[in-house]
């Protein structure tokens, strides 16, 4: 089990404001941040990260979303990070997330759901490595 997880606040959330709030929610919880960047995907960039999701009828959708509005991308380190964190943002639909999670207060629907939590120890390096060189964090 890895303690190393990876999220961004998506352009929903950053346009909206949220961006203080959930990183304050994110800290309170216990997350060390690792690496931070405040940044705009290209299409091409948000296609390359989404890839796995290629397949699934959401994607060109996700892609236009994600590469809509400004981001920002932080490796986050907690014990059994990848669960801990996916505890504290709640369910991909906001409609179903636990009270108190981070997507039952700021998410407006499925797609712009304020959050993205990494499901894997394999995936949260693949996507930490996406955005973060070595120099970047520590
Ligand atoms: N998504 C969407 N429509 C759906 C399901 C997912 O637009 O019906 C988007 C949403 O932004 C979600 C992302 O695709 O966060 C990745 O989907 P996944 O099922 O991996 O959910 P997550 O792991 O983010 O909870």
């Amino acid at each position: 089990m890895s303690n190393t997880t990876f999220t961004m606040i998506k352009p929903d959330a950053t346009a909206k404001g949220h961006t203080g709030a959930i990183l304050d929610q994110i800290i309170k919880a216990g997350f060390t941040i690792k690496a931070m960047k405040w940044t705009k995907l290209t299409k091409e960039q948000a296609g390359a990260f989404y890839e796995v999701h290629k397949e699934r009828p959401f994607y060109g959708e996700l892609v236009d979303f994600m590469s809509s509005g400004q981001i920002v991308a932080a490796i986050l380190e907690k014990e059994d990070a990848v669960a801990a964190f996916r505890t504290l943002i709640g369910a991909t639909n906001p409609a179903e997330a636990a009270e108190g999670t981070i997507r039952k207060q700021f998410a407006a629907s499925i797609g712009e759901n304020a959050v993205h939590g990494s499901d894997s120890d394999e995936n949260a390096a693949i996507e930490g490595n996406f955005f973060f060189s070595k120099l970047e964090r520590f």
